[in-house]
């Protein structure tokens, strides 16, 4: 079968595998759609470097079932699921207290386990999720990448009619821009790219101006400060703006993942209250089994944040294009491919 795989660094190729086998508890899912997102670049870049090479690349994977396990009695041939891609161990004292992001022993698909770039992937049963056969493909394909946005707005605690600002319109600010919109918030976006920009406002968030006041004036919103202030864009220049514009009292939620200490001092943090909370992916199986159901609700319409399509012998370009690409760029393996 064919795969996108790393076989060196920075190089993405498509090959030939074989095809996997599958345990009694695993399913075997013919691949038809792949989100890419800035980690499966993590990896292609060599931040977060691939065990070994070939290694196949991506994580954010949907399909059908193409054979069942025999101890599997939950999942059947030809069903439509989502692959929730964060194998949690089940036993750890964080996994028994339902805190399954936190698990020590957690296998994350395409960093620490092949990732679901391919025609078909091996898939432990527990951590595949039917979703309804009418749902569309690129709705569906956002599951993963909705389900870690649909978690830290959760997380947050947020609440209608307050105040919310969202740093960063990369795919994953433009998901929590619309977990938001779809909670009746109407969230304030800081993008500087003016086309990710354009995209957070055509799905409904108001710009929070970045006006080039005289130095020293610090006037560069128009925004009212927040009382939640999700981080997303990974920089440190960003998790500084998050901070700043926080109201007093304010929470604020990061998603990114900046290696740079953050600029607040306990002072500061005391003086103006403010709660600062980490948000990593979801935890299982919950958040996962929630956002597929959402998403077959129909109202949320996750495709939207879709721009890019790319088919599976074009992945070398489909990495290519994530870091530029205003949205989201994903791969069609159902078929037909795409121009990109
Ligand atoms: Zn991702
Ligand atoms: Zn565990």
């Amino acid at each position: 079968m064919k795969a996108a795989a790393l076989t060196a660094p920075g190089r993405v190729e498509t090959i030939r595998i074989p095809t996997p086998g599958y345990g009694r508890h695993d399913v075997l899912v013919r691949m038809t759609a792949v989100g890419l997102c800035g980690t499966d670049l993590a990896v292609v870049g060599g931040a977060r470097p691939a065990p070994r090479l070939p290694w196949v690349l991506g994580h954010e994977g949907i399909g059908e079932i193409a054979a069942v396990g025999s101890a599997v009695r939950h999942l059947f041939e030809g069903e439509t699921v989502a692959i929730e891609p964060n194998y949690c161990c089940g036993r750890c004292a964080q996994c028994a207290a339902g805190f399954t992001s936190g698990c020590t022993k957690r296998v994350a698909v395409g960093l620490d386990t092949p990732g679901v770039l391919a025609e078909y992937v091996s898939v432990p049963a527990e951590f595949v999720h039917a979703a309804t056969r009418e749902v569309d493909p690129r709705d569906l394909v956002c599951a993963e990448p909705l389900a870690v946005a649909r978690t830290a707005v959760h997380r947050s605690g947020v609440r209608a009619g307050e105040t919310s600002l969202v740093v960063g319109a990369g795919s994953q600010g433009l998901l929590v821009c619309l977990c938001l919109i779809d909670a009746g918030i109407t969230p304030y976006v800081r993008e500087p790219h003016e086309g990710r920009r354009a995209l957070a406002v055509s799905l409904g968030a108001v710009p929070a101006e970045v006006t080039s006041g005289a130095p020293g004036e610090g006037s560069d919103t128009g925004a009212p400060p927040a009382d939640h202030v999700f981080e997303t864009a990974g920089v440190a220049e960003a998790a500084a703006w998050a901070l700043r514009h926080a109201a007093p009292g304010g929470t604020v939620t990061f998603i990114g993942m900046s290696g740079a200490p953050l600029e607040l001092t306990a002072h500061e943090l005391v003086r103006r209250q403010l709660s600062l909370k980490g948000s990593l992916i979801y935890d299982h199986p919950r958040d996962f089994a929630e956002t597929v159901a959402l998403i077959e609700k129909g109202t949320l319409a996750p495709h939207r944040v879709l721009r890019a399509e790319f088919g599976l012998a074009d992945a070398a370009a489909a990495f290519d294009a994530v870091g530029s690409t205003p949205g989201k760029c994903w791969i069609n393996l159902a078929g037909t491919g795409g121009t990109g």
